[in-house]
């Protein structure tokens, strides 16, 4: 069977549960959009984009300010453009009220640490406004794949910062704990970061959204994990697509207080054991 190409979100979801990712990537069932993945999709959208706005008339004075309002309207923009998404999930005009808000303040969040690194940056080098922006603005959305590991994924944002290379993913949940799953994404990147620039990047991190930067250092350990586990998917995915060797892992994710995974009426976790 030819090698699949995978993702850290697949290699994840193979490491949760076997079946899940046999319905999701193999029988390719249908995946059900939930208000956390349409916010997600909003909030990257706006981070992607406040990096377009044009500077050049921002002062010492009102920058901060016009900063601010920009990526609320640019954050306004973005959900209205989801509209239709939004519509599909059945929320009450209150949920999506609380949602717009939350999202919004992680946003403003967001906002705030960048202006503080602003300001750190002007100091720190004695720049204008518009040329710490310029220094500040990193690579957005940036596709890297490999046919060496048959993995690709999306950078969220990758900054230059002097001679270093911060590799950075956004995250809205409300965890400020970089889980395995979120080690297990940074290793992948920083693979695939050296696969194709020949150097690692020199820290790799999430943006919690509601919280703040944790950043960690790249070293053989976390480019080992993301080779064993590649390594591991792609031995057994090359070996069989069959549905039972694809097993259950029947715990907490199956379903919760207010949702269910999305294949839990196909799976029927609790009433069979195949
Ligand atoms: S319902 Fe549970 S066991 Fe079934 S696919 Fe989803 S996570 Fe796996």
């Amino acid at each position: 069977m030819a090698k699949r190409v995978e993702s850290p979100s697949s290699i994840n979801t193979f490491k949760q549960c076997r079946r899940k990712y046999y319905y999701q990537y193999i029988e390719k069932l249908p995946t059900i959009f939930n208000i956390h993945q349409v916010r997600g999709i909003i909030a990257h959208a706006t981070l992607e984009h406040f990096f377009d706005i044009d500077t050049s008339k921002f002062s010492e004075d009102d920058y901060q300010l016009r900063l601010r309002e920009t990526a609320q309207k640019l954050f306004l923009h973005h959900w209205k453009n989801h509209q239709k998404e939004l519509g599909q999930l059945g929320l009450h005009e209150d949920q999506k009220k609380f949602y717009f808000e939350e999202t919004m303040l992680m946003i403003m969040n967001w906002v705030n640490y960048f202006i503080d690194d602003l300001k750190n940056l002007q100091r720190k080098k004695n720049s204008s406004l518009q040329q710490a922006f310029l220094e500040l603005t990193p690579l957005r959305e940036q596709e890297y794949a490999s046919s060496n590991y048959s993995v690709r994924g999306f950078i969220d944002a990758i900054k230059h910062l002097d001679d270093e290379v911060h590799i950075i993913d956004y995250k809205t949940n409300s965890s400020f704990d970089l889980k395995d799953e979120n080690k297990l994404q940074l290793a992948i990147y920083s693979l695939l970061y050296l696969e194709t620039h020949g150097k690692l990047p020199s820290k790799v991190g999430i943006f919690f959204l509601r919280h703040k930067l944790k950043l960690m250092a790249v070293d053989e350990q976390l480019l080992e994990l993301a080779k064993k586990e590649i390594m591991l998917i792609h031995a057994h995915t090359s070996a069989t697509e069959k549905r039972e060797d694809y097993p259950k892992t029947v715990n907490n994710l199956c379903k919760w207080s207010t949702g269910q995974c999305d294949f839990y009426k196909t799976c029927k976790p609790h009433e069979t054991k195949d």
